[in-house]
Order: C-alpha cells, then sequence, then structure tokens
C-alpha cells in the first residue's frame, strides 16, 4: 500500500537550498510550507519561488502553503543564549528594543493594560513559563515559574482571551495580498477565534483563490470549531499554541476531537508540532514521538506536519522520510472500516447546500460499492477537489486518483489524505470523460486492462455536483 497520510514540511534556513529540497522531495514532503512569522516578505517570496522551480525539476505534486503569523507577540532580542532560572524574577515593558539584564520587551503596545496579575505567560512552546506577579505604571513585574533557556526573540504566548488584537491582522491582509498574487495554493491563518475571522481573509473560494486553512489555537477556536471548519478549506490541530492555551492533558482529546469532526465536514485535518521534535537535532525520533505520528494516523489526520525539524534541524530529508516510514507503516494498520462506519453515522453536510447532498451520498455509495466490489482504483473527476474530498472521508482501501483540469485543485489535493492528483485538460462529457481517465491511469500504471474501478464525476460538464458513479472494467 502506499503512504496515505500526507506530510507538509516547513522550509527554513537548513532546507532553503536546491538540493536538500530536491532530497525532501524525493523522501515524500507534500506540501512545503513557508511560516511567515520568520523573515521580511520578500524573504518569504524568495523562499516560495525557489521552491516553485525546484518542484518544477521534479515529477512530484507539491504544493505551498503560506502561514501567516496573526497576532504573535514576541519578547525583545536576547542577543546571546541565556538561562532563565525557576523563581528569578524580571520586568517586562511594551517595546521593540532588545532585552536587557532585568527588562525584557515585548512587542504588544497594550501589554499593560490586557495582561493581568497572576495570568501565565508562556515562552516559545514552553521552553520557560513566566507568572505576573505585580502590574507597575510602566511595566509587569514576572517571577520565572519554570526555568530554562532563551535566545534570539522567542515567542510569548498571552492567553488569547486578553489579546485585543484582530485576525487577521492588517499584516497579515498585506502578506496574503503578496503571496496570493505570486500564486500561492494553501494559507493558514493563526490565532483564529471565530468562523467570521476566516471570513475575514475575503479570498476567491478554492481553487481559484488559496485553501484557507484554519489553526485552532485558541479556547474560542475549540468553542466555535464547527463554525470554523465550515468556513474554512482545512485546520491545523497548532499543538504549540493550543498546548498553551489549554491544560496539556487536554491535548490529545482535543486532537482526536478536532480531526473527527474536521473529517466529518469533509476538510482535511492536519497535525502540527513538536511530531518529530528530538530530530532538529538528533538523527532517530524517540519513541514516543515515532508513536505520536502514528497515533495522529489513527486520529485520522489528513497530513503530519514538521515544523522546526526540516526548517532549522540537521538533516530535514532524514526527518521527512522517518516520518513518512512511520505514516506508512501507519496506514496500513488503520481501521478502514471502522473509520467508515463512524463516518457514515456522524458526518455532517453543509447547510443550504443541495450540491454538497448529492455528493455527501454519492460519495457514500462509492465508498461502499468500492468495497464490496474490492475496486482496484476510485477515480474521481473533480473541478475544485471537494468529491475528492468527501470520498477521502470515507478512508477507502482503494487509491483515490483525483483528475482535475485546474492546475491549482491539482496541487490543493496533496494535502488531501489518500488522493493521488491527476491534471486532465478539460472536463467533457461524461463517457468521454470516463474514457479518458481510464485511459491516463492505464497509462501512468495505477490500473491495469481487467481491473474493476469506480469513477465518479458529473453527468455533463457544466453540471455543479457529482451525481454519476460508473463501476467499469478497465479496457
Ligand atoms: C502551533 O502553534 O502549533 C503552530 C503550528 O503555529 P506556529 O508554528 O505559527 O507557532
Amino acid at each position: 500500500m502506499n503512504r496515505r497520510t500526507k506530510i507538509i514540511a516547513s522550509i527554513g534556513p537548513a532546507s532553503d537550498d536546491e538540493a536538500t529540497l530536491k532530497d525532501m522531495i524525493e523522501a515524500g514532503m507534500d506540501v512545503a510550507r513557508i511560516n511567515l512569522s520568520h523573515g521580511t516578505l520578500e524573504d518569504g517570496l524568495e523562499r516560495y519561488r525557489r521552491i516553485r522551480s525546484v518542484v518544477a525539476t521534479t515529477e512530484a505534486n507539491v504544493a505551498i502553503l503560506a502561514d501567516l503569523p496573526g497576532p504573535k507577540i514576541r519578547l525583545g532580542l536576547f542577543e546571546e543564549k541565556r538561562h532563565l532560572d525557576t523563581g528569578a524574577e524580571f520586568f517586562l515593558t511594551p517595546g521593540d528594543g532588545p532585552c536587557t539584564k532585568d527588562t525584557f520587551t515585548v512587542d504588544y503596545d497594550s501589554l499593560l493594560g490586557d495582561v493581568l496579575v497572576g495570568d501565565r505567560l508562556i515562552v516559545g512552546d514552553g521552553s520557560v513559563v513566566f507568572q505576573v506577579t505585580d502590574s507597575l505604571p510602566d511595566k509587569l513585574k514576572i517571577k520565572v515559574q519554570y526555568g530554562g533557556s532563551v535566545m534570539g526573540k522567542p515567542g510569548l504566548h498571552i492567553p488569547s482571551e486578553r489579546l485585543k488584537l484582530d485576525t487577521p491582522t492588517n499584516e497579515d491582509l498585506r502578506l496574503l495580498d503578496a503571496f496570493v498574487t505570486a500564486g500561492i495554493d494553501m494559507v493558514a491563518l493563526s490565532f483564529v477565534r471565530s468562523a467570521h475571522d476566516v471570513r475575514r481573509v475575503g479570498t476567491e473560494p478554492a481553487p481559484r483563490g488559496p485553501l484557507v486553512v484554519a489553526k485552532i489555537e485558541t479556547k474560542a477556536a475549540v468553542e466555535n470549531l464547527d463554525g470554523i471548519i465550515l468556513a474554512s478549506g482545512a485546520v491545523m490541530v497548532a499543538r504549540g499554541d493550543l498546548g498553551a492555551e489549554l491544560s496539556l492533558h487536554e491535548l490529545p482529546h482535543l486532537q482526536k476531537d478536532i480531526i473527527a469532526r474536521c473529517i466529518a465536514l469533509g476538510r482535511p485535518a492536519i497535525t502540527a508540532t513538536q511530531m518529530l521534535e528530538s530530530m532538529i537535532t538528533a538523527p532517530a525520533p524517540t519513541r514516543a514521538e515515532a508513536s505520536d505520528v502514528a497515533n495522529a494516523v489513527f486520529d485520522g489526520t489528513s497530513a503530519v506536519m514538521l515544523s522546526a525539524e526540516t526548517a532549522v534541524g540537521n538533516d530535514p530529508a532524514n526527518v521527512v522520510s522517518t516520518m513518512a516510514a512511520i505514516a506508512k507503516r501507519a496506514d496500513e494498520e488503520f481501521d478502514y472500516e471502522g473509520w467508515a462506519h463512524h463516518i457514515k453515522r456522524d458526518r455532517l453536510i453543509e447547510p443550504q447546500s443541495v450540491d454538497s447532498a448529492v455528493t455527501d451520498v454519492m460519495t457514500m455509495a462509492t465508498w461502499r460499492a468500492a468495497m464490496e466490489m474490492g475496486v482496484k482504483a476510485i477515480l474521481c473527476i473533480s473541478r475544485s477537489g471537494f468529491t475528492v474530498r468527501a470520498i477521502a472521508r470515507f478512508r477507502p482501501k482503494a487509491p483515490i486518483l483525483g483528475f482535475s483540469p485546474e492546475e491549482r485543485t491539482v496541487r490543493q489535493l496533496s494535502m488531501s489524505w489518500g488522493a493521488t492528483a491527476i491534471k486532465i485538460d478539460r472536463i467533457e462529457s461524461n463517457d468521454e470523460s470516463v474514457r479518458n481517465v481510464l485511459n491516463i491511469a492505464k497509462d501512468e500504471g495505477h490500473v491495469r486492462s481487467g481491473d474493476i474501478v469506480a469513477v465518479l464525476g458529473g453527468s455533463s460538464a457544466t453540471i455543479g455536483a457529482t451525481d454519476t458513479l460508473r463501476m467499469v472494467r478497465c479496457p
């Protein structure tokens, strides 16, 4: 069985060069992520152009995801690595300058008004924790609750209900505009709190615009989950900030819930952060990390994500191939039938959309026919990729081939569980399209003459809904 779970890898200084990018693509990277929290817009665009040009030299279908920083708050610069001892006391003050011996700057103007005595503030992904002990006219007094090392400009997690900042920020919208003009495939939105935040992105619906990925990393997002999923193209369980916002012992259960809701609504779900963290420096993961990746697959995740491991780690291609091997092995053990039965029961369709209701029942019928007939592949003709994502909900054992005339749909499907996306010239009448995709599937070696396959599509080139299923023997 080919790997069904997709891999997103963040690109940074350790993976910028062409040879490393090529090795990562060969190792199984499906989506390259550009984290816009670091560097300038020009750096991000240059990275984008470099990835595109390297992908063009390969046969691989690799999409690019631009991750917007959102209202990300950072401490000022620590010029050298510094250890902050548990129990030590410092001051926080709003500002952009470097941190001094006693006082740390924070790039948030409303710090003094919004943060209250008693709040816990988390540095990075939890390396250091501060408790606010006093509020003075021009600064906050803090005590280090858990000590650790800091360097550079670490992120500072302030409980999201305290923040007065909107998502997307004006800076997000500026970055978004530039990346949409450049032709970005997917954008991730940080610190989403409601469906309204997602709608404020305001891009054209996919595939004319990018697939919008809502990062679930605030308490409010967990409370408004279904609305956010419905307003988004995909969802990310952003465990770094989510783990700072809520108790860590809630995180594994939230991960399961978010993924299950997301797949029930036909959106890809990404599991992110610290998946193979020790491989930033080590050549192999810890046992717990290997299990974490496999368990995310068992939770039903569509994609697993690498952050610092590939952006600044020692051996990005080795991390990708390690993740690919763990995910592929977990795919083999996945409970396909159990999953489909639970989706059949819990699936949700878009309210007030007849097309989506038709796609819902047709993809369910396809999953059932594919299982009962033991088909070699499910061929899915889809302009926007919606039908491919809808059939992927059921996690059919047969490979899913998604055929689309839209280049961006083909790339956006690189994040969809189990889907191999193939570009076709156009969608014709159903008869011609079926003939065409069968020929392509055969020529590319996915199926052979005599194989039984399911072909799912629209009855005509102009119809929006996926209303036709054919069970055919390959000529
Ligand atoms: C996260 O918080 O887990 C995450 C993926 O977001 P970022 O890397 O932007 O902190």
